[in-house]
């Protein structure tokens, strides 16, 4: 009998890749998601598979799953900047309350759960790179703190249904990751510098582009969880790329490679917008013999190739998602 995991923000651009590695690796696999910031169409392929089923279900209410369960993976939240300061109460909720009931599920059907948890914990930090012992510096009264704070607390409930419970716990630390599936006007800078390109539009840069990211290609940071949770650790391991890079150079880069005659514009920099951020992933190499194996050229390319492949219309859709009948609950 095959080993059966649940995988929640399945819809969601990690969440499809994690059950297309799921699949690939002989599991039967449950996605859930609500579909507020996924889209079905990132697992359409998947519906003709035997191995694969779905529920559409808001796991910040009583989850029900029939039948055994091997592995949760809590993947379900809005995740990037503009989501979640248009939702920020579902944000909070999914993962404070959603987390709650998929431990609570966790420990019924005797399942190891693997949560996604964030660099944001780290918040606009103070030491650099991030190492798993470093406890942040949050804003919990700015706009990002309903995401902040969600996966703080995300974490420290974790650790107790692990430490009061017994609970198997996993808890993957995820810096930037990017690549095929990503939403276009989730305003994240990939997407938007790459639509920028694609539409012909001057790339935005917001601040003088002096603060730094460090972006991991999705084939990578899918196989960080996959041997995180197949590993026996249950304390926080950052998954990344550590190759570090300013906003303005990476424009200066996403220049080159769309071939955009294009400029960049600067506009002002968000609150909160942490200054640097990159992973020390000693950890990850240490325990899970993981680290990121495509460049950053390399993974770029593969991502522009998907957007390139979008139709006109949805290209042009510069509208973001419509959140208003979600916003009050
Ligand atoms: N950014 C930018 N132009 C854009 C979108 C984002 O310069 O059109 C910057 C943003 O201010 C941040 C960085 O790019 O410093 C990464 O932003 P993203 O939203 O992708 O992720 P974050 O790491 O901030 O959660």
């Amino acid at each position: 009998m095959k080993k059966r995991v649940l995988i929640t923000g399945a819809a969601g651009f990690l969440g499809s890749h994690l059950c297309d590695k799921f699949i690939k690796e002989g599991f039967f696999v449950i996605g859930m998601d609500n579909l507020i910031t996924g889209d079905l169409k990132n697992i359409e392929h998947l519906f003709k598979n035997p191995d694969f089923d779905f529920y559409h279900h808001d796991v910040s209410k009583f989850v029900h799953v029939a039948g055994k369960l091997d592995y949760i993976l809590h993947f379900a939240s809005p995740a990037s900047p503009i989501d979640y300061l248009k939702i920020p109460i579902q944000t909070l909720k999914v993962g404070s309350l959603g987390t709650h009931n998929l431990l609570g599920l966790a420990k019924e059907k005797n399942a190891r759960i693997m949560i996604a948890s964030t660099s944001e914990v780290y918040g606009d930090p103070l030491v650099h790179p991030q190492t798993e012992e470093y406890y942040g510096n949050v804003n919990t009264i700015g706009p990002r703190g309903v995401y902040d704070e969600a996966k703080r607390f995300q974490e420290s409930i974790t650790m107790a249904y692990h430490r009061f419970h017994g609970v198997e716990t996993r808890i993957a630390r995820i810096f930037n990751t990017y690549g095929p599936r990503m939403r276009l006007n989730d305003g994240r800078v990939i997407p938007a510098f790459m639509g920028q390109a694609l539409r012909g539009e001057d790339l935005t840069v917001f601040g003088d582009g002096s603060q730094t990211r460090s972006f991991c290609y999705v084939d990578d940071e899918i196989e960080g969880f996959y041997r995180l949770l197949m590993s026996d650790y249950s304390y926080p391991v950052n998954l990344g790329n550590p190759n570090e890079i300013t906003i303005l150079e990476f424009a200066e880069e996403i220049i080159k490679l769309t071939r955009t005659s294009q400029k960049i514009i600067f506009k002002p920099l968000p609150s909160d917008d942490p200054l640097q951020r990159q992973p020390d992933i000693t950890k990850a190499k240490e325990i899970l013999g993981w680290e990121p194996k495509i460049s950053r050229s390399e993974g770029m390319r593969r991502t522009f190739e998907f957007f390139k492949s979008l139709s006109p219309e949805e290209l042009l859709k510069n509208e973001h998602k419509d959140f208003s009948k979600h916003n009050r609950k």
